[in-house]
Formats: C-alpha cells, structure tokens, sequence
C-alpha cells in the first residue's frame, strides 16, 4: 500500500484526514508511526509558508509524499488578525479561552464582526510542492459561549452563517462538513487522484 507522512500527532486530525483521503487507499502514517522527532519552527508570514515548512521537513525526514496543514482566524476588523499568530495570540501565558478573551475585547463595540477560518494543507514529495487552501467564513459573536461542549480554539466565539450559532455548540461531524480544513483536504483529494502518489 503506497504511503503519506502527515505532520501531526494529534489523533483527530489523523482520523478527519484519513475520513476524507480514505478512497486513495493510501496509509496515512504520523511522525510516531514512523519513528522521527518532528519539529519545524513556524517562521512563515504566511498560511502556505507555514505549511510547506513543516510539509518540506517532515519530507526530509521520512523520504515519503508528506502533507502539513497550517490555519488560523482572520478577523477582518483587525485587518487579518491574528491569522498565522492564532495559536499564540497574546503571546505564550494565554490558553484558548484567553486568547478568545482577548480578540472579544479587541472587537468590543465595533459592528464590523465579519472573520474568517482559513487552512493551507501542503503536499511536498520531492518533485512536487503544491499547496490547498481552504475558507471558512463567519462573524465573531459579542459574547464568548459557555454552554457549547464541541470543537476547540475560537469555535466559542465564532457564528457560521448556515448555523446560526456559535461552532462550539455544532457537533464535529456538522463542522467537518463546512469546515476551511475539509475545503483544503478536498482540493488535496482532486490533486492526488489526478496525481497517484
Ligand atoms: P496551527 O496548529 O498552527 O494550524 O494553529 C491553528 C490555530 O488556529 C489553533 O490553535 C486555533 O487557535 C486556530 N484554529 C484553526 N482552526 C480552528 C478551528 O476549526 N476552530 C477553532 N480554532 C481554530
């Protein structure tokens, strides 16, 4: 069975790349599964920089087509902030509900809510680098949800337009639907049935 590296080790994401490249019938193989210390400094000022720096690395250690993703919230009153800084705005004392916290105050009173999900999955098998993008698009609520059990970073705060309410009270399969990461994964699939690893 032909074989893709894949820059995480978080199991969600493995499972949620594997529901979707599944009819490839290509083994999905973290940086545990293959026995290397993977670990890329995220230097880019961008998605596609991001993602092609762990993408080339993890390449580089394993000698397998090998994909990375990279993704963020883009709020657009802040002019596409906090983008690829997601994960650490406010710097490092922060946890999720801390950095949701602060982006609510950032936008209190202001009308212009409108923010967007944005993911970049690269593909780099050593002749070929290729990057997908994919959006989400939505608005950030006045408040911070309490009462949603589902999701992670900003999901509390963030309204998709064809739920009316806040990500963190959709259940993953729903997200998964119209998620920037299912977008991204599906662009990866059309790639790579038209270009068998
Ligand atoms: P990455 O792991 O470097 O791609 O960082 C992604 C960061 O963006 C996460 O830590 C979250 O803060 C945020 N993020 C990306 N996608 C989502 C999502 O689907 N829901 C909530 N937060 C997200």
């Amino acid at each position: 069975m032909k074989q893709l590296a894949l820059a995480t080790n978080n199991a969600h994401k493995v499972k949620e790349v594997g529901s979707i490249l599944g009819e490839l019938g290509v083994q999905i193989l973290t940086p545990k599964d293959l026995n290397v210390a993977f670990a890329a400094d995220e230097t880019g000022s961008t998605f596609s920089e991001n993602a092609l720096i762990k993408a080339r690395e993890l390449f580089r250690l394993t000698r397998l087509p090998s994909i990375a993703d990279d993704s963020g919230i883009c709020v657009s009153a802040l002019d596409g902030a906090p983008g690829v800084h997601s994960a650490r705005f406010g710097g490092e004392g922060l946890d999720d509900k801390g950095r949701v916290l602060l982006l609510l105050e950032k936008l209190k009173g202001n009308p212009d809510r409108n923010a967007h999900y944005t993911c970049v999955i690269a593909y780099v098998d050593g002749t070929t680098e290729r990057t997908f993008e994919g959006k989400c698009k939505g608005r950030i609520s006045e408040e911070y949800d309490t009462s949603g059990i589902y999701g992670f970073g900003y999901d509390p705060i963030f309204i998709f337009p064809g739920f009316q309410k806040p990500f963190s009270q959709v259940p993953d399969s729903e997200k998964n639907r119209v998620s920037h990461r299912k977008e991204a994964l599906q662009q990866l699939l059309s790639f790579l049935k038209t270009n068998p690893i």
